[in-house]
């Protein structure tokens, strides 16, 4: 076992976004700090940063300014690799190239001692590509911070091919100590997050693409419904889609152009466009001063129902039962039958994958209406609704006016299969569980490194549990029968645990 306790040198390489916050979150956990960057002026400018990051906390009351004073006096700044020499971990939080980093490393290894542990802190590139190089490859280990690295409790520990357990388990313990919540992968595209996260944004996308709702509306459904902070087209924004799509498209190459991780057209066209998100002041919304947010579609009030049927059991979405009776409607409950509501002519079920349309052609129940996944239908502020071609107003309207009654926004948007909530978190668990499949990382820090990550309110593997794995495969069965395209095969160790009886 190897130990680094807070008296350990810590070496930080690259003193820009990340590096800077690297330096900040290890000088605070007590460790003397060396940081260096090879641009002139950067290092300095770096140290300025988390200086004026650490005055707001002490305007706030979060630090004292004593604090602030030993924190940084922890940090030296350094003039040259050669000062890393007494580094007993090395961050190498540079520029995203492989020659360059390897470079990095390889005279790092002449300065260091043998035992250094090396880290980077790569997003993007195979951590035993980068170690490929050095002599001792078993000392270099990914340590993936997310950005901004003070804030952001989510640590990737990627161990490469050549990777030593007992370095990764030092650098997984260092980043506890250090107030994070680490995560171990394998050296694969994407590791965890930039892997799993990718449907978030490819379903939405998809849903645009064919005329389901607009950007307003699908973003509202996953932040009312879902309780996603934010919805994929705002977060593109703000991510900037040049570097969103970057990230999708050396995914999709580094996955050999698995389908299902197909970059989208209309991404590429904003990147085109130039039109980037925030940062340009255009992006799927216009940031410009005199520019309105456009509302989410919401249906007009409709009549609350004088009489609700509830056949067989709801499973996931069993809570609107209780919000129906606290809501004064007259419930009567059948214990036979798949999971239906009944409110005037219209039969409401949670979507299976399958257009509505199909569905109510195979069942000869033209007025089929799905209603779309919320993570906790209680708390939901909004439920989307997808009517069938065959379905006729009125129906829609009881429909409406049903969910109206126990409090919720109402969304319709066109048949598209499995919805906007349902179709995002089928196959974000799908790709969580696929990563589990393929040995990448464990179940438990698929979830841990969404939540931690990129603030999911709840991780897609446990969120697939509460769903019930038999409907997440059949969502994503229908899914992959409606399109016919490999991307929405269901994962094998979803199949396996269905088969199981788990
Ligand atoms: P950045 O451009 O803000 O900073 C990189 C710094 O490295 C620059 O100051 C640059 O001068 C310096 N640098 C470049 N080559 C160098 C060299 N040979 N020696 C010393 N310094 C050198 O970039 P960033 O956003 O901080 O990203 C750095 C690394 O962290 C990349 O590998 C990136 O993929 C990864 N990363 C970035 C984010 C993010 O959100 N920005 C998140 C996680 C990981």
């Amino acid at each position: 076992m190897i130990t680094i306790d807070s008296t350990a040198v810590i070496g930080v390489i690259g003193a820009g976004t990340m590096g800077a916050g690297i330096a900040q979150v290890a000088a605070k956990a007590g460790h003397p700090v060396i940081l260096f960057d090879a641009m002139e002026g950067a290092a300095q400018r770096g140290l300025e940063g988390i200086e004026k990051g650490l005055a707001k906390l002490v305007t706030r009351g979060r630090m004292t300014q004593e604090e602030v004073d030993t924190l940084l006096s922890r940090i030296t700044l350094a003039n040259s690799l050669q000062d890393f020499a007494p580094s007993r971990v090395v961050i190498e939080v540079i520029v995203e190239r492989l020659d360059i980093k390897q470079q990095v490393f390889a005279e790092l290894e002449e300065i260091c001692a043998a035992d250094t542990i090396l880290a980077t802190n790569t997003s993007s590139i195979s951590v035993t590509a980068i170690g490929s190089q050095l002599t001792r490859s078993q000392n270099l280990v990914g340590m993936h911070f997310f950005n901004p690295a003070p804030i952001m409790k989510l640590v990737e520990v990627i161990s490469g091919l050549d990777t030593d357990p007992a370095v990764a388990d030092a650098i997984y313990s260092l980043s506890e100590a250090w107030g994070k919540k680490p995560v171990r992968a394998k050296s694969t595209p994407g590791f965890i997050v930039n892997r799993v996260a990718r449907p978030f944004y490819a379903e939405g996308l998809r849903v645009l693409q064919e005329g389901g709702s607009n950007e307003a509306t699908i973003d509202a459904i996953l932040r009312d419904a879902g309780q996603f902070r934010m919805g994929p087209f705002e977060l593109m924004d703000l991510i900037g889609h040049d570097v969103n799509f970057a990230v999708t498209s050396s995914v999709f190459a580094a996955y050999f152009n698995d389908q299902r991780f197909l970059p989208s057209l209309i991404q590429q066209e904003l990147v085109n466009a130039g039109h980037l998100g925030r940062k340009s002041g255009r992006g799927f919304y216009d940031y410009s001063e005199t520019a309105e947010k456009p509302s989410p579609a919401t249906a007009a009030p409709q009549k609350a129902p004088a009489h609700v049927t509830i056949e067989g059991d709801l499973g996931v979405a069993e809570p609107l039962v209780q919000l129906m009776i606290d809501a004064g409607l007259k419930v009567t409950r059948v214990d036979e039958g798949e999971g239906s509501i009944t409110v005037g002519n219209a039969t409401l079920r949670l979507t299976n994958g399958q257009m509505t349309t199909q569905r109510a052609a195979q069942q000869r129940n033209s007025n089929l209406i799905h209603f779309d996944l919320a993570l906790d239908y209680n708390a939901a502020k909004r439920i989307a609704l997808a009517p069938a071609d065959q379905a006729d107003e009125a129906a829609l309207q009881a429909a409406a006016g049903l969910f109206q009654a126990i409090g919720k926004g109402v969304s319709v948007i066109d048949d598209v299969p499995g919805m906007v909530v349902m179709r995002t978190v089928a196959m974000l668990a799908n790709e969580g569980f696929d990563a589990v499949n393929q040995q990448v990382c464990s179940e438990a820090d698929v979830d841990i490194a969404m939540k931690g990550g990129v603030n999911y309110p709840f991780g897609p593997i446990e969120w697939a549990y509460a769903v019930g794995l038999g409907t997440i495969q059949a969502v994503l069965d229908n899914l992959a029968n409606t399109y016919g395209e490999d991307r929405y095969r269901t994962s094998p160790l979803i199949r396996r645990k269905v088969a199981g009886g788990l």
